[in-house]
């Protein structure tokens, strides 16, 4: 066995979708003789320690943190189990870990190698330098998108124009953006309100990093990364996807083997590429009457099976159960479970990768969140999309105007659609029509070029495997220098 190379730390936001990329990439590192910390706060850390696999040496280490002294309800650490009207609070009152990290960074016997540290959590750098530390961020978004956010926030080019739609000053690559594809804290945002201070402020910080690793592929993501190589000038390494190495452990230790098992003797069931999977990841939710739509879309797609995971549509209580009388049409489950077996509703939390990598599966209406993209591309499976908010509309944009794996159904949870308009793209990108045929190619294609970044054999190594070790060794060049 090679000897310990060195000590990194990881610190990820408190949600599901930086989490879990984070765990992929501590796991991956751990299986190349890294000894890996993880922090966290401790309902998060707590969570954690019952999923681990028993071979995994990773120490989990807490960080204090007290909801309730934030504005928060008791207790809630996470975003998968908080208020929807309370995310941006939470992302913004996240800096107050500051001094606690900087506690714990000192208080470590062994000096870390690096630090990888989430986006949200900017600030990090310094305190990684003031150790003497190679810092770097990691994002789970992904390049285009968080460039489009980031250019966003720095412009606001919105505010300067009447126009619907609209450029980037410093990101004309990107297109035309229109309004809709806004999330309603860049609409409102100004100089004085707590979220886009603390965006810039974020934003800035950045730069004090050693660079960035994005969980994406260089040949998919090509734009956004160009972006950051050129505003940031600094080094820019794009390690995605890295595959969950434990296979039949749940990721983020909340699905249980009993749903698990329900999901696939359900999809072993279906016809190759028959199963339209729903999801919209693990903060976002749509509004009581698009649910209705799209619950009817789904009534009238005959052909079509579905697994559908239903979170509580906005203004209920994120942490209450399901309610198939208040949110689905009368008799819905029943009709499309029980009688139809075509259908299967799963409240809250399903196991994606598993359900993805199904060969039953043709199709996922995602919000555009990008580990459910690349989980998605990862097995060839088109996209049908419908962003909520934060990056998810320019993922969207790029994956159908750019990439040509996915048809945009809706935006956002406070439009109005109809269930023709849902039936309609669902019948486009699952039927068999010449665009449909084209959107299934186009995926398989991409899903080619996934697998390309990550071959790692004696002749030829991947982009993503060149960029993972061109980013361990500017880690190790730091430790081998005097002052480092
Ligand atoms: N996820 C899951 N089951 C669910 C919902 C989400 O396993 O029912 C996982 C999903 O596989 C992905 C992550 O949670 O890895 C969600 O990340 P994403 O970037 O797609 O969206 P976010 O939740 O950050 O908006």
């Amino acid at each position: 066995m090679e000897k310990n190379k060195g000590t990194i730390l990881f610190f990820p936001f408190m949600a599901q979708g930086h989490i879990i990329p984070f765990l992929t990439l501590a796991f991956k590192l751990e299986q190349k003789n890294y000894n890996i910390i993880f922090v966290n706060t401790p309902l998060n850390i707590k969570k954690l320690k019952s999923s681990l696999p028993l071979y995994s040496s990773i120490s989990l280490l807490e960080i204090p943190f007290n909801s309730s002294q934030h504005g928060l309800p008791p207790n809630i650490e996470n975003t998968d189990s908080l208020p929807y009207k309370l995310t941006l609070h939470f992302s913004t009152i996240s800096s107050c870990l500051e001094p606690s990290f900087r506690n714990l960074v000192s208080n470590l016997i062994e000096k870390p190698l690096c630090i990888i540290s989430d986006f949200f959590f900017g600030w990090s750098a310094n305190i990684a330098h003031d150790f003497g530390i190679f810092h770097v961020i990691f994002s789970g978004a992904s390049g285009f998108g968080l460039a489009c956010f980031y250019s966003m926030w720095l412009n606001l080019p919105h505010k300067k124009t009447r126009n619907i739609v609209f450029t980037m000053p410093d990101f004309q690559e990107a297109g035309n953006l229109e309004v809709s594809q806004l999330s309603p804290s860049l609409l409102a945002a100004d100089s004085n309100d707590p979220y886009t201070n603390f965006n810039w402020k974020n934003l800035h910080n950045w730069m004090n990093s050693d660079g960035i690793i994005f969980n994406t592929v260089e040949e998919l993501d090509k734009l956004g990364l160009a972006y950051f190589r050129r505003k940031l000038k600094l080094p820019v390494w794009a390690i995605g996807p890295i595959p969950w190495p434990v296979s039949g452990k749940s990721r983020a230790g909340k699905e249980t083997r009993e749903e698990t098992e329900k999901c696939i003797k359900f999809l072993d069931e279906k016809e190759p590429k028959s199963v339209l999977y729903i999801s919209f990841g693990s903060q976002s939710t749509i509004s009581a009457s698009q649910m209705m739509e799209l619950a009817k879309a789904l009534d009238n797609a005959s052909e079509v099976n579905f697994i559908w995971v239903v979170r509580p549509p906005l203004g209920f209580d994120i942490n209450m159960e399901f309610r198939a009388e208040e949110w689905l049409p009368e008799r819905f489950v029943q009709r499309v479970f029980d009688d139809q077996n075509r259908g299967l509703i799963v409240p809250k939390w399903a196991p994606q990768v598993e359900i993805l990598a199904h060969k039953s599966v043709g199709a996922f209406l995602t919000h555009c969140g990008w580990n459910s993209v690349l989980e998605s591309l990862g097995n060839g499976v088109p996209l049908l999309g419908w962003p909520i908010a934060a990056e998810q509309f320019y993922n969207s944009k790029l994956l159908e105007q750019d990439v040509g794996v996915c048809v945009e159904v809706a935006r956002g949870n406070n439009s109005q659609v109809k269930h023709e308009n849902i039936l309609e793209k669902i019948e486009l990108v699952m039927g068999e029509n010449d665009k449909g045929k084209e959107i299934r190619k186009k995926a398989c294609e991409v899903k080619e070029m996934i697998g390309d970044a990550i071959i790692n054999n004696e002749d030829f190594k991947g982009s993503s495997i060149k960029a993972m070790e061109d980013f361990l060794n500017a880690a190790l060049s730091m430790k081998k220098m005097p002052n480092g």
